[in-house]
């Protein structure tokens, strides 16, 4: 089960100052530039220390006493790797991470595996791997850098209640264990995950839907290394798909796979051991279960993700399925996006319009790619059809055969970074994308880019 600390002991991580009597005095010298960052998840801390970088005063709050330890994403693909170079934590987590090069997605119906290899890429990017490591563990990295930067604050065990805006600032009302208190800043980040209540206090809508699956996500130790395991893998299987991931160079690994909703959480890890006899090369080699828990999954979006001074990043604007890590990646690129848009009105070197920009440009990144590909992903880890089984396996060695094809393709993680912010960009870009066909989540969605 997941680590937990003591409820009486102190949490490691926070700022070097939360005394109210200072607070009028503080955020006065820094108007303009204060941030209450909603969430201390990966989206929030990524903001956080980008912006403090530029010289925001910020403030994390968060409803939790520490880093939260669940078994959650840690499979760290390109185009994070390229925001952490941004931020300059890459070479950190290159020193503490696992490194993976391939890609497998494995087909029991013929025991072919389909294998790609970042190599290919190596004289197009020089992000050409990925990283293993689990993002408590990037937490703790980022809170590290962040807790050194002047106005830099954490604030553990403080709630989100409510927000007020006026004109010019935004109050936020928080629970701490001394009682509630209200924050003032310029600019508020809800990076507070997909249950969001800032989103659900501003009234923005959570469009999309949940699916009927329950997901379970394992860390165990056993040496997938000695059966040729890839560090990304997927094992496509209508009763028994599963995604297993490296998660450090110990012999840490992620099972995650799909269960019943009809059972209750007791009883879903009460045979983990024997759905592990599916997905384990060898189910008699000695295998450890170190955390489990189990989770719903959705594809959904709010229908905006600018409410004023307001932002909505990450879980908090846009929820998907894990296939694919497109929940996590697409967090850290919210983060990045506005670092360089909130950041850059912050220095006073762009215009509010950027901040419009972030929330057009990050949900149509959510919308036309994020999640069609993640329910791609899903469908074909899942598909219950032999015929199609048999198509996306062929389809796989075609890929795999045409170079630049699969070239291509290893690039597109790329593409959910965005296109960079431009001042014509309500002439250019967006009636250009006007003039093409409105994206929607697909079968079951009907979620629609609004003009
Ligand atoms: C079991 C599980 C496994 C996953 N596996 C993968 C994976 O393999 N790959 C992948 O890409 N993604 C995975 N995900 C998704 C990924 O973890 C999320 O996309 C990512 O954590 C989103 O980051 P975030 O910072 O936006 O939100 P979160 O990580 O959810 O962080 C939100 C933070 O806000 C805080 N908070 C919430 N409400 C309040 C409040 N009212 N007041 C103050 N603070 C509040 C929370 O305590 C939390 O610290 C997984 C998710 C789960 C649940």
């Amino acid at each position: 089960m997941p680590p937990t600390r003591p409820a009486d002991s102190p949490a490691r991580h926070t700022g070097p100052s939360s005394d109210q009597e200072q607070e009028p005095r503080r955020y006065l010298m820094n108007k303009g530039k204060r941030v209450i960052i909603i969430g201390a998840g990966p989206t929030g801390l990524v903001a956080a220390l980008g912006l403090a970088r530029l010289g925001a005063q910020v403030t994390i709050i968060d409803r939790e006493d520490d880093i939260l330890r669940w078994p959650r994403a840690m499979v760290y693909l390109p185009s994070t790797l390229k925001v952490l170079d941004e931020i300059g934590l890459l070479e950190k987590a290159k020193s503490v991470a696992a490194w993976g090069y391939e890609y497998n997605l494995r087909f029991p119906l013929t025991g072919n595996i389909g294998r790609l290899n970042y190599h290919i890429v190596e004289d197009l990017t020089p992000y050409a791997y990925n990283l293993h490591f689990g993002q408590d563990v990037l937490a703790e990295m980022i809170l590290e850098e962040f807790l050194k930067l002047p106005g830099a604050e954490m604030r553990w065990k403080t709630s989100f209640d409510t927000i007020e805006q006026a004109a010019d600032c935004v109050q936020v009302s928080v629970h701490t264990p001394n009682g509630p208190r209200t924050l003032e800043a310029d600019w508020v980040i809800g990076a507070d995950g997909a249950r969001s209540s800032v989103r659900k206090d501003l009234g923005v809508e959570f469009e999309g839907f949940t699916w009927d699956d329950t997901f379970m996500a394992t860390n165990v130790l056993y040496d997938f290394d000695k059966y040729g395991y890839a560090p990304s893998t997927m094992v496509a299987d209508p009763d028994h798909w599963c995604v297993i991931a490296k998660i450090d160079d110990q012999q840490q690994w992620r099972i995650a796979y799909g269960e019943d909703s009809n059972l209750s959480e007791a009883a879903r890890l009460a045979r983990i051991k024997e759905r592990f006899k599916h997905f384990l090369p060898d189910p008699d080699a000695p295998i450890e279960v170190l955390a489990a828990n189990s989770y719903r999954v959705h594809q959904r979006s709010a229908a905006t993700y600018r409410v004023g001074r307001v932002f909505l990043a990450g879980d908090a604007a846009h929820a998907t399925n894990p296939i694919g890590g497109m929940g996590f990646t697409s967090g850290v690129q919210d983060a990045s996006t506005l670092i360089k848009c909130l950041g850059g009105v912050i220095t006073g070197d762009l215009a509010e319009d950027a901040l419009d920009w972030y929330a057009y440009e990050r949900r149509r990144c959510f919308l036309q790619i994020a999640n069609p590909t993640a329910i791609e992903m899903k469908r074909r880890t899942q598909e219950r059809d032999t015929a199609k089984r048999m198509e996306d396996e062929q389809n796989m060695f075609a890929l795999m055969a045409d170079r630049d094809a699969t070239r291509q393709a290893m690039m597109s993680i790329f593409n959910l970074s965005g296109r960079a912010y431009r001042e014509d960009w309500q002439t250019t870009l967006l009636v250009d994308d006007q003039s093409g066909k409105a994206p929607t989540v697909g079968a079951h969605g009907g979620i629609k880019i609004k003009a």
